[in-house]
């Protein structure tokens, strides 16, 4: 039976391929809410919404009344993305984090409340738990929300006021929290995308402190898997790990986009570290692989080969964000 979707921030990085993703998998009622701040791909939303059948609605999680009209119709399934996502500018500025990620989340709450949804799927992150020590095994879905920027808090908070109304109100709402994803349409600002573009220009390429921060990676596309995965079988009120399958540290990383793209190594230029900049993140995905049968499955070595190629072909029409 077709079910009704509902994006929030579908104009994002996350957004925009889930929606290629659900329309892939034949789902024709999909709706995307967002606000087109500077994160948004407005090109590809105008050509998505060109070409395929999908409604976008402007409009600001932050806003009540906006969020109450977007609600005059009901969803099966809401799946909210919409969020402030980049670290250093929650550092430069804290209070549009506080505002989207807490305050938006909190007006979608009480649209489930009163019954207009009947599954919030709300995507978290690994940054909730802070940085982990370098032996540490990967966290499950028990560990403490101890974050280490104001992004990363901004998120926890949503998660504990989402904890709070399941608690309270019994609500259908499951929490994902997804390590760091990379492929198609992810903005410049981003490590992979902004490595990738310095290289493409032969700029040097800013690294924080010694490069030893430590990631998992996750395809965007085995993401995707992972939410579809979670909203046919997910159970409400739990919370899901989407980790990928290897870490890497940061500078590893960058030597491997300079290598696909036949570039120096000698462009890298080690810069001052980010303030407060967590070690390392790893989530155990163990629950999400037994209990609802999902696993990562593009290798790193192809899924950034992929990567590289189609940033670099952008870059060559002249299209790179
Ligand atoms: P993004 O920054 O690329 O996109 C966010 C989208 O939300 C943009 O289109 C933006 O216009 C929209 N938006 C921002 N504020 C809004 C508001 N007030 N009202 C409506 N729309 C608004 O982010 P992304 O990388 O696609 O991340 C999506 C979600 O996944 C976020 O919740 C993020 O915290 C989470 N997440 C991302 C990653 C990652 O690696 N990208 C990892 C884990 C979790």
């Amino acid at each position: 039976m077709q079910r009704s979707i509902l994006i929030t921030g579908g104009a994002g990085f996350i957004g925009l391929n889930l929606v290629y993703y659900l329309l892939e998998m034949n789902y024709e009622d999909v709706t995307i809410f967002d606000s087109l701040t500077y994160a948004a791909n407005q090109r590809e939303l105008e050509r998505l919404s060109k070409e395929r059948q999908v409604q976008f609605i402007e409009g600001d999680v932050t806003k009540q009344a906006e969020v109450g009209q977007l609600f005059e119709r009901s969803y099966d399934v809401v799946i909210h993305l919409a969020a402030e996502s980049h670290v250093d500018r929650s550092i430069a500025e804290a209070k549009p984090f506080l505002d989207t990620n807490i305050l938006g989340t909190y007006h979608l709450l009480e649209q489930v409340r009163q019954g207009r949804c009947g599954l919030l799927l709300h995507m978290s992150t690994d940054e909730v738990y802070g940085s982990l020590a370098a032996t540490t095994s990967p966290l499950t879905e028990a560990g403490l929300l101890r974050p280490g920027n104001p992004y990363a808090a901004s998120k926890a908070g949503a998660d504990l006021l989402i904890h709070s109304y399941v608690h309270t109100f019994s609500l259908p709402v499951i929490i994902m929290r997804a390590a760091n994803n990379y492929g198609r349409y992810q903005h410049a600002e981003k490590l992979i995308p902004k490595v990738i573009m310095h290289a493409l220009e032969n700029n040097t390429i800013p690294l924080y402190g010694d490069g030893g921060h430590r990631r998992q990676w996750l395809h965007v596309y085995d993401h995707c898997m992972a939410i579809m995965t979670i909203m046919e079988k997910g159970v409400p009120g739990e919370i899901y790990h989407i980790g990928g399958t290897h870490e890497y540290t940061n500078l590893e990383t960058v030597k491997r986009i300079l290598q696909l793209l036949g570039k120096d190594e000698e462009l890298i230029t080690f810069v001052e570290d980010r303030k407060g900049h967590d070690r390392r993140y790893a989530l155990s995905s163990e629950k999400l692989k037994r209990q609802l049968g999902w696993q990562a499955v593009t290798p790193f070595a192809q899924g950034l080969e992929d990567t590289v190629l189609w940033y670099r072909d952008q870059w060559r029409k002249g299209a790179f964000r």
